[in-house]
């Protein structure tokens, strides 16, 4: 995947398009990401230990990451990452439009 925890993201498509947060979340089997505060839904949910009432439940629901993309650290932008393979093997991100290792 091309995000992944902690990463700033813009939403490019859907009803969230245009906004950004950070991803709180990912997951790799259905390609999707949680993005803190966004694609939020009401959830219906019965009394339990932890929410005696019960009640109505606002909670985010998972984005495709086809619709997210990285906002680079270094230029500020919702960019395109490649992957790099450095001299020790390990893969880092980095910006398409900058240049700059984004991690
Ligand atoms: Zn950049």
């Amino acid at each position: 995947m091309h995000v992944k925890k902690g990463d700033k993201v813009k939403v490019l498509s859907g009803n969230e398009r245009g906004k950004s947060g950070k991803i709180l979340k990912v997951f790799p089997g259905t390609q999707r990401a949680i993005v803190e505060g966004l694609n939020m839904i009401k959830r219906h949910t019965r009394p339990s230990q932890k929410n005696q009432q019960g009640g109505i439940v606002e909670r985010e629901a998972p984005i495709h990451v086809s619709n997210l993309r990285l906002i680079c650290p270094g230029c500020g932008k919702a960019v395109a990452v490649s992957r790099k393979r450095d001299a020790e093997g390990r893969v880092s991100r980095v910006c398409k439009s900058c240049g700059e290792a984004v991690g």
